[in-house]
């Protein structure tokens, strides 16, 4: 009772496949005093819960080891340079290992045309030792370690199949019908396909790792911290929130921030995507890994690593290399018992083509051992166990560096192929950033209506909220503090300034709040709709004093977009919580196929329901504000991400940098990736599932079966890197 269980967390390398990840489950798992284990494959990491009464981590590091995994350092850093160091000997052992296999190939050609000494078979008996003795001896190890925990891996497979063709040709060297030199030869490729792999996983590892280097690598090691006046240099690593750091012009900002001193032009178009450097000025946020091109800049920290807006993406792009689509957990399962399966047909088909030959006399011992050889061969998994989950780190890597960050698998299985596209109008279609461009004032002056107006807006986050804000700071109307501030998602705010009722919002709110209209007021309305303007009513103790037009210009890629959707068949809505006139201009020029206005935040969750209740499948794109329900909602959330702010957990994929073209480039690219999986699936599948019958035949050469492997394993290879 009450027994303390404790977590461990582990960096690991060498984990090659699914199998690997299975392997370690099992074996982690059985030790005992060991609660749980997991395992991410994509990750390399490995989390333990274990009471530490009856188990050691020492004990759960060591079992790893025996099994010929490495422990890394869990700092990132580190981590990167091992995986590479990692890579640089599988890459050794591959070398040794294709000199040894070049060495067989023109042995094996020398004995095709006929040039058969009896020298040949010592050679290829000495060519087969020196790879399983040499850059093959490492998986003899963890064949050894596996089977001594009774864990059937490909390691275990290999190892069978080598030694069988090692032992089948040591028999060829005593009974005549045997061919020694083949059989040797065949150990030597199977061994070498093995190498082949794992330098193959390790290379997709280290390819998908440097995106995230290259993210890393956009922030610099050494900060310039001024404290009271005086400079100090530190590292990165001991910056707290709240420290001051200068950044010079050419220099890169360390660290989210905002500006308490001077000005600058700043570059942040590798890291959040926004393509135009921006004049910054004090107060000002400014994002870690932008250049400061042209200013010194004092800038207050907010936040230092993990908690950065680099911190974050890199976080995301570490994810996404995480998850799996339900595809590959599928195959994951089946994969479990498909070793047991291999081996169990390779031992059946050696067993019946003996008891054949008995029953016929036929003497004929080459078929059960080529059966033998050629099963595990034409079985070996990784073809499977690599083919799918290649393919999805490498688009997922391709995605990140246009800085589209998928976050699930659903997002790959269903984003390429919806019916309808629902975009939120404010701060997605449209810049999010209004300009107040015309103010009607009744019976009260204009600049004491924005001082209501904007007094009350003040603490609200809402787009229009800023805009009145900064037009009120433009007109030099100076701002009191509201009291009692309620905000009314997708309508407006109230709030009491200097001892006034105040309410700003959609007319409709007010009106539905029982204030009235003037005629005038009314006419304003509709002329501000009639010119595509969002309007803004302002009730002051209960009489509607004025109504403010602003206008959001929508992003000069959005037409375009649209029609690329259309063309694509999907229908295009339009879904907004501003006036349906409004609306309907903007949809009408930008040329949806729908459009919704005046919709509430429920409201849009709702309608987005009663898509799907047709049938259709729907993605929803929003920024965020009012619409992450209606996100959660669609089958497909995507989160524009504006500015700094990448924190919508409600969205399946998120696009920073504010360009609306992602939304489709990032449609592009994942059905690109998704039928890059399945035919890698494909591939894997015909090469195993056909394979192995037909290996078990025992007609089929060893040398045939090699080609077909290595056919099969560069089909894949090809197909995961060509340009997506
Ligand atoms: P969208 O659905 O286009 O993204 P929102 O749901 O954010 O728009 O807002 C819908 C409407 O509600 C706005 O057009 C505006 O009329 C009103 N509104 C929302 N928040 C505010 C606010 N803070 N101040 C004034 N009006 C607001
Ligand atoms: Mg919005």
């Amino acid at each position: 009772m009450g027994e303390r269980i404790e977590r461990l967390y582990l960096k690991i390398g060498g984990i090659s496949c699914s199998f690997c990840v299975e392997t370690i489950e099992k074996a982690v798992s059985r030790i005992d005093g060991v609660e749980s284990v997991r395992v991410s494959l994509a990750h390399e990491e490995l989390i333990v819960y274990y009471n530490p009464k009856l188990v050691t981590k020492d004990e759960i590091i060591y079992t790893l080891e025996e099994l010929g995994y490495t422990i890394k350092d869990p700092r990132r850093a580190r981590a990167l340079e091992e995986s590479m160091e990692e890579l640089r000997r599988a890459r050794r052992r591959l070398i040794k290992a294709g000199i040894i296999t070049i060495g067989a190939t023109i042995l094996m050609v020398s004995m095709w045309l006929g040039l058969k000494t009896i020298f040949h078979p010592y050679i290829a008996m000495a060519l087969a030792l020196s790879i399983m003795a040499g850059p093959g001896l490492w998986i003899k190890k963890r064949a050894y370690n596996s089977i001594k925990r009774g864990i059937l891996n490909q390691h275990v497979l290999l190892e069978i199949g080598a030694l069988s063709g090692f032992i089948g040709g040591i028999l060829g060297l005593v009974i005549p019908r045997i061919p020694p030199g083949e059989l040797f030869i065949a150990s030597v490729y199977l061994t070498a396909y093995h190498i082949l792999g794992d330098y193959t996983s390790a290379f997709v590892r280290v390819r998908s790792d440097q995106a995230i280097i290259k993210l890393l690598s956009l922030q610099p090691k050494r900060v310039t911290v001024v404290v009271e006046g005086n400079e100090f240099v530190k590292s990165i690593d001991d910056l707290r929130v709240g420290e001051v750091v200068r950044v010079r012009p050419g220099e890169r900002i360390p660290c989210d921030g905002v500006i308490i001193m001077g000005k600058a032009t700043v570059d942040e178009s590798i890291v959040t995507g926004e393509p135009t450097p921006v004049i910054k000025n004090i107060g000002d946020d400014v994002v870690g890994g932008s250049i400061c091109v042209d200013g010194t800049l004092d800038i207050e920290v907010t936040a230092v690593g993990e908690d950065s807006f680099l911190g974050r993406i890199i976080k995301y792009v570490e994810e996404a290399r995480a998850f799996k689509p339900n595809i590959i957990l599928i195959l994951d399962k089946v994969l479990r018992y498909y070793i047991p399966f291999v081996l169990i047909t390779g031992l059946a088909s050696f067993t019946f083509w003996i008891i054949y030959a008995y029953i016929y006399g036929t003497m004929d011992l080459i078929r059960p051992i080529y059966a033998l050889i050629t099963v595990y061969v034409m079985g070996y998994p990784c073809a499977l166990g690599m083919a799918m989950p290649l393919a999805i780190i490498r688009s997922n890597t391709a995605a990140a560096m246009e800085r589209i960050l998928v976050r699930s698998g659903e997002a790959y299985q269903v984003y390429p192929y919806i019916d309808v596209i629902v975009f939120d109008k404010t701060g997605t279609v449209t810049y999010g950033r209004p300009k107040v461009v015309d103010v009607y004032a009744e019976g009260i002056d204009r600049d004491e209506l924005i001082y209501y107006a904007a007094t009350a807006e003040r603490y609200s986050e809402h787009p229009i909220a800023r805009a009145l804000v900064e037009y009120a700071e433009a007109h030099e109307i100076y701002l009191g503090i509201p009291r009692e501030f309620h905000v009314y998602p997708g309508e407006g705010v109230s709030a009491i300034v200097s001892n006034k009722v105040v309410l700003v919002g959609r007319p409709k709110m007010l009106e539905e709040e029982g204030i009235k209209f003037s005629d005038y007021i009314r006419k304003m309305i509709t002329n501000y709709a009639g010119r595509r303007l969002t309007t803004v009513a302002v009730s002051i103790d209960g009489v509607c004093m004025g109504v403010i037009g602003l206008r959001d210009l929508p992003r000069e890629e959005a037409h375009k977009v649209i029609q690329k959707f259309k063309k694509d068949s999907v229908k295009t809505i339009l879904l907004s919580g501003d006036n349906k006139m409004t609306v309907r201009e903007i949809a009408r020029d930008l040329g949806f196929d729908k459009y919704y206005g005046d919709v509430m935040p429920e409201r849009k969750v709702k309608i987005i329901r009663g898509i799907q209740e047709s049938g259709a499948r729907v993605a929803m794109v929003g920024d965020g504000i009012n619409d992450a329900p209606a996100l959660t909602q669609a089958d497909v959330g995507i989160a524009l991400a504006t500015g700094t702010d990448i924190a919508i957990e409600s969205s399946d994929i998120i696009i920073t940098g504010g360009n609306l073209m992602k939304v489709y480039r990032a449609k592009k690219l994942l059905e690109k990736g998704y039928r890059r999986t399945k035919e890698n699936l494909l591939v894997a599948f015909i090469f195993n599932g056909v394979g192995v019958p037909i290996a078990a035949t025992g007609l089929l050469p060893p040398t045939a079966a090699m080609i077909a492997m290595i056919l099969s394993v560069s089909a894949l290879l090809i197909n995961t890197f060509r340009g997506l």
